[in-house]
């Protein structure tokens, strides 16, 4: 068996790493960096440049320069916030089959997971080359509020790079599996996740070897990002007045200021202003100029204000669902670049009372969990995986707790395309508060949590809950629907994903097709429909004619998806 990597797959940089007798070793690119920028650029001259060189790109070619392509991993084009975001890039995106969105660039046309793949690809080779050996399989860490579609397109990605995907798991389960490894803990922590794209918040509680989610939330279209083009439409402005340009209509003119409003507030994070000129501005009648600037952090809090409230109001939302206090929580990891913002620690401290734990590397911790479940997951963890000295691993004994509810519901009077009774809302399972063993555990146990409510359509256009959000995965949960005419061999059932009463007012997941049905008088077929989301998060689903114990899989038609084959 090669070697099996664990990656944090970033919406601006990636970091890979891989678990040794000795500890956790990252792979380095070739100027020796641990941290990978997520960019892939299709330069004029010809190939496909990943990671660090193709940065560079995006001052000469931006439109060939592909970045943040985890916002729009297994997204639908046409979703709000996807086009929102999609203003933000200056490459191009089109509709593609499915609504999935399509890179085209010179002339190539690639799905988000193809782009995807070439970063791991990336990470695959400087692996390989650093470690001499082969690596072929890994464990791809995803943001916790991820939807069944973005897992199943960064599955698609890791297959397409060649990596069997072990597992995915969540981003802020990883940081605490790498804070708390090898320390035998007992502990309520705080994940918050604030880097680039997203921003993630979860709770979890530690017991020896047990990780145990209980509440996570996020938004996915809230980071750094945001923060780089606030300041940038503020250096625009000063573009327009000082310079006499709007830089919004020339391309290599804003990728500029965007690169300079990065910088400035990376240098803001340690002084309290930052004052210069951002150079060799080429102007439209070609002539070079340069901008001014002086920004106070005091300016640049106030700017960033409402951002950093969000993922306030979001943490809020992630301790009520878990019934948790403030106080309750012992220890707050810091991960992503988002958290050296001292606004944002300063808001830490202020919800919870305790300053935020800074003693970890934001950048690096997400890799180093999943090097650690990966290095689990093949075996290859001993007692010298020197993060916590003193941790003794015994064999494996005990794998993780599976918590399959299955709640059939019998069958009721037909009412159209809608679920005929609500069933029992399945009981929290019962989870360990210690880990249960005479000996210790031999390895760690990541006990996740659904991230968000899953619900089908009813009559009237109103919602019924299938799966909660939060509750323990992995889950299983059946429901029996009927048909609504005589001799109806199709269903059809809408699914979607959020809290909200009304159908439209969540995120459409896709139609559930349930066809080949027995022609029979409407309201006699009783179809039992089975939903399990996985370890990785991904929902399964199958249907069963109750009275014939006939079995289908059923599909999920999940918008945005990629076409099957992964092409286009
Ligand atoms: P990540 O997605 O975790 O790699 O985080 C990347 C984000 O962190 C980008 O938006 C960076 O600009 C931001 N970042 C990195 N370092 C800093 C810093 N010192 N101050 C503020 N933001 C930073």
């Amino acid at each position: 068996m090669g070697v099996a990597l664990g990656i944090d797959l970033g919406t601006t940089n990636s970091v890979a790493a891989v678990a040794t007798p000795t500890g956790v070793e990252f792979i380095l690119g070739s100027r020796n960096e641990r941290v990978h920028p997520s960019v892939v650029a299709f330069p004029t001259a010809g190939g496909v440049v990943v990671g660090s060189d193709a940065k560079k790109y995006r001052l000469t070619e931006p439109q060939h320069v592909i970045h943040s392509a985890k916002r729009f991993i297994g997204q639908n084009i046409r979703a709000p916030l996807v086009q929102l975001a999609l203003t933000g890039v200056r490459y191009k995106v089109e509709e593609g089959p499915n609504q999935q969105p399509i890179v085209t660039v010179r002339d190539r046309r690639l799905t988000m997971p193809e782009i995807s793949s070439h970063v791991l690809l990336h990470l695959k080779r400087c692996a390989e080359r650093q470690l001499g050996t082969t690596v072929s399989e890994a464990v791809i860490t995803v943001p916790a509020n991820f939807t069944d579609g973005q897992r199943q397109a960064t599955k698609e990605a890791g297959r397409l790079a060649g990596l069997d995907v072990l597992r995915l798991i969540n981003e802020p389960t990883a940081a605490a599996l790498a804070y708390g490894f090898g320390h035998q803990r007992d502990q309520t922590i705080a994940v918050f996740d604030f880097g680039g794209g997203t921003f993630d918040i979860s709770l979890l509680r530690i017991q020896g070897d047990v990780y145990e989610v209980l509440a996570s939330d996020g938004d996915f279209f809230l980071g750094g990002d945001d923060l780089d083009r606030a300041l940038t439409d503020l250096l625009a402005s000063e573009c327009n007045r000082i310079l006499r340009v709007d830089p919004r209509q020339h391309l290599p003119l804003m990728m500029k200021l965007m690169m300079g409003a990065e910088a400035i507030k990376c240098h803001l994070s340690e002084n309290d202003a930052a004052e210069g000129e951002i150079d060799g501005l080429d102007l439209p009648n070609a002539k070079a100029a340069q901008l001014p600037f002086q920004i106070s952090r005091r300016q640049f809090d106030d700017m960033i204000a409402g951002y950093v409230l969000r993922t306030m109001d979001v943490t809020r939302q992630a301790l009520a669902a878990a019934q948790l206090a403030p106080g309750d929580i012992d220890e707050v990891l810091c991960v992503g670049g988002s958290t050296r913002i001292p606004l944002v620690r300063r808001r830490i401290a202020e919800l919870f009372g305790r300053e935020p734990n800074i003693g970890i590397n934001p950048d690096e911790v997400v890799a180093q969990g999943a090097a650690i479940q990966a290095g689990s997951l093949t075996g290859k963890l001993d007692a010298g995986t020197g993060m916590g000295a003193s941790h003794a691993i015994a064999t494996a004994s005990h794998s993780p707790l599976a918590h399959d509810i299955s709640s059939s519901v019998p069958g009721a009077p037909p009412r159209g395309r809608s679920p005929t009774q609500a069933p029992t809302p399945p009981p929290r399972p019962h989870r360990p508060t210690q880990p249960q063993l005479a000996r210790p555990v031999a390895r760690p146990i990541l006990l996740d949590v659904n991230p968000a409510t899953l619900a089908i359509q009813t009559a009237g256009g109103y919602t019924e809950k299938l799966l909660d959000k939060n509750a323990p995965i992995p889950i299983q949960q059946a429901r029996v629907f009927t048909t609504a005419r005589d001799n109806q061999t199709r269903v059809e059932i809408d699914c979607c994903r959020g809290e909200a009463r009304r159908y439209t007012e969540n995120e459409p997941l896709g139609t559930l097709v349930l066809d080949r049905l027995p022609a029979r008088p409407r309201g006699e077929l009783k179809i039992e429909v089975s939903f399990r989301v996985d370890a990785d998060g991904i929902l399964h689903v199958q249907a069963t004619d109750v009275a014939s114990g006939t079995r289908q899989e059923a599909y999920l038609n999940v918008l945005g998806a990629p076409a099957p084959g992964g092409g286009t």
